[in-house]
């Protein structure tokens, strides 16, 4: 499953990377997916991180 964050709804919190900085990381003040990591949607940490982003802007699909 992929997972991806819609810059137009991040604000740059930081807390994905906090929780997760394996997958994520912050690219010109926003959070971001770390290249190759894209497919990790399905990791229970990934989808633990987008329940407890604040805007809801990582988005799991696939
Ligand atoms: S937790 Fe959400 S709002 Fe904060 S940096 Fe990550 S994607 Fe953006």
């Amino acid at each position: 499953m992929k997972v991806t964050v819609d810059p137009e709804l991040c604000y740059g919190s930081g807390d994905c990377v906090y929780r997760l900085p394996t997958v994520f990381t912050v690219v010109d003040g926003f959070g971001a997916v770390l290249p190759g990591r894209e497919g990790t949607g399905a990791d229970p940490l990934v989808r633990d991180a987008a329940d407890k982003c604040p805007s809801q802007a990582i988005r799991i699909e696939g």
